[in-house]
């Protein structure tokens, strides 16, 4: 046997495959008899619950991704992207980070490429527009809060303020609510620091298509979250749509209008492209056509799960799987089993799993939960919320940097500072070219 099993995705799915390979087949990885690759645009996964952490401070943006090298010594990392898959090759073409393409060819691929965000054709969108996905974003959108309040502060516009001081989030679902929440909550915190500006100066906006929020927890919780973040002030719209954000003049399906500086959209994700650029089977929705044992419709040798597969839902016959990281990571340790049992001439077994609820973050010291039917608010949920997502982020080292995080965050105020300049970091050097010039 001389294998190479391809991992495309180094997220959830392929960190936890990943890891499941290099444990169960370390005899036949030591002998050479399997190789293990993965292929990501980036050399960490990132535990993506923890964004809404990073975005208000209360966590380093080092601490919540897994450093892959590191955690998988005996898989080789490629860092860059698969363009187009051509299974009945049996091959990838890989486009490094620099460089021309090219082809790797493979035994086994596991298609772990997740999402990205499901975005309409609103006019003004891509102008202003910032997805919740990466610790890029999160960490941007970080900056920009708090360097819109600075702009507020300084400025003698009414106008300007006004619309630096507006923040509209599209979709109230996980991501939407939770980075809505924590960074409602650090933006009211931060501005003890400022003289003029009060938290009721600072308007935020949650738009949302259905007459619901955090579905995710189910409609008594998710009743209770709306509540509470009504009662915080912020305007939540349901049966809302955004209408158009032209140079940011926000126009919302209620007839209401107004300037905003800031629109992060979060109305849901679709499969990653890369999905369709391959021979491998789709569903309507445009996910992988998987079976129950986690293996692409009409193949042996092809395997998906996470956000981009469409994976049956056994425990709840004619239903999907929800795209979440419960799934992802129970999904991956099936599959990499799976793929153990498929080396080894074994019959492969179903993935079933039955979606136990969900815990979110509503800011520092607040939450929600539904977990087994157990329902927790406000300081219960959050303690939960905070457990439990310590207990799943990879790595004892990422657990340990975690607690520092927030041991530090009790004792000292949280850090309300922009470094916004990181993302020009050549503008202050350009500058004192200028100068020399003249
Ligand atoms: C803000 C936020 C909060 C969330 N909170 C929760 C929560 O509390 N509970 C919960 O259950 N779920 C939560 N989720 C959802 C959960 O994070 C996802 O369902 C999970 O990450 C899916 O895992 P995945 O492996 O399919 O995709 P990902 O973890 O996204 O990994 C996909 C990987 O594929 C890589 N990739 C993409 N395209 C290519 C390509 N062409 N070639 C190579 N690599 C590629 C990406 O860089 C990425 O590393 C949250 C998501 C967000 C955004």
């Amino acid at each position: 046997m001389n294998k190479h099993i391809l991992i495309v995705g180094g997220g959830y799915v392929g960190l936890y495959t990943a890891l499941r390979l290099q444990r169960k087949l370390s005899r036949e990885l030591r002998a050479g008899e399997v190789r293990i690759t993965i292929i990501d645009p980036q050399s960490y996964m990132t535990y993506q619950p923890f964004l809404p952490e990073a975005a208000a401070g209360n966590l380093s943006p080092r601490h919540m991704v897994a450093p892959l090298r590191r955690v998988l010594p005996k898989v080789s990392i490629l860092n860059g992207r698969v363009t187009k898959v051509d299974h009945a090759a049996r091959t990838v073409t890989f486009q490094p980070a620099e460089g021309a393409p090219r082809e790797v060819a493979y035994d086994v691929v596991v298609m772990a490429a997740g999402s990205i965000s499901r975005t309409l054709p609103i006019p003004g969108l891509t102008d202003i527009g910032i997805g919740f996905k990466t610790v890029g974003e999160a960490i941007a959108l970080r900056n920009r809060v708090l360097h819109l309040l600075d702009v507020a502060e300084s400025t003698e516009d009414p106008e300007v303020r006004r619309r630096a001081l507006t923040f509209v989030v599209v979709g109230a679902g996980f991501a939407g609510v939770e980075a809505l929440a924590e960074l409602e909550d650090m933006a009211k915190h931060s501005t003890r620091y400022y003289r003029n500006i009060k938290p009721s100066d600072i308007r935020w906006v949650l738009v949302e298509a259905t007459n619901r929020v955090l579905p995710e927890v189910g409609p008594e919780m998710g009743k209770w979250t709306l509540e509470q973040l009504r009662e915080r002030g912020i305007d939540v719209k349901l049966d809302t749509r955004l209408e158009s954000c032209v140079g940011g003049h926000v126009v919302l399906s209620d007839g209401s209008e107004f300037e905003a500086e800031t629109l992060v959209w979060t109305a849901g994700v679709k499969p990653s492209p890369v999905v369709a650029d391959s021979d491998l089977p789709l569903d309507e929705r445009g996910r992988l056509k998987t079976t129950t044992k986690l293996t692409l419709a009409g193949t042996r040798d092809a395997f998906a799960a996470g956000d981009a597969a469409g994976v049956p839902d056994v425990t709840n016959p004619g239903q999907y799987c929800a795209p979440n990281a419960q799934h992802a990571v129970r999904q991956a340790k099936v599959l990499g089993d799976n793929i153990v049992r498929h080396l080894r001439g074994q019959e492969l077994v179903d993935y079933r799993h039955k979606y136990v609820g969900s815990v979110a973050g509503l800011g520092l010291h607040q939450g929600v939960a539904n977990v087994y039917g157990v329902k927790l608010r406000g300081f219960p949920a959050w303690f939960m919320h905070r457990t439990y997502h310590l207990s799943r982020v990879p790595t004892l080292n990422r657990k340990v940097r975690v607690v520092v995080d927030w041991t530090l965050a009790l004792f000292f105020k949280r850090e309300t500072i922009s470094l916004g300049e990181m993302e020009h970091p050549r503008e202050g050097f350009r500058a004192a070219v200028a100068t020399m010039r003249r």
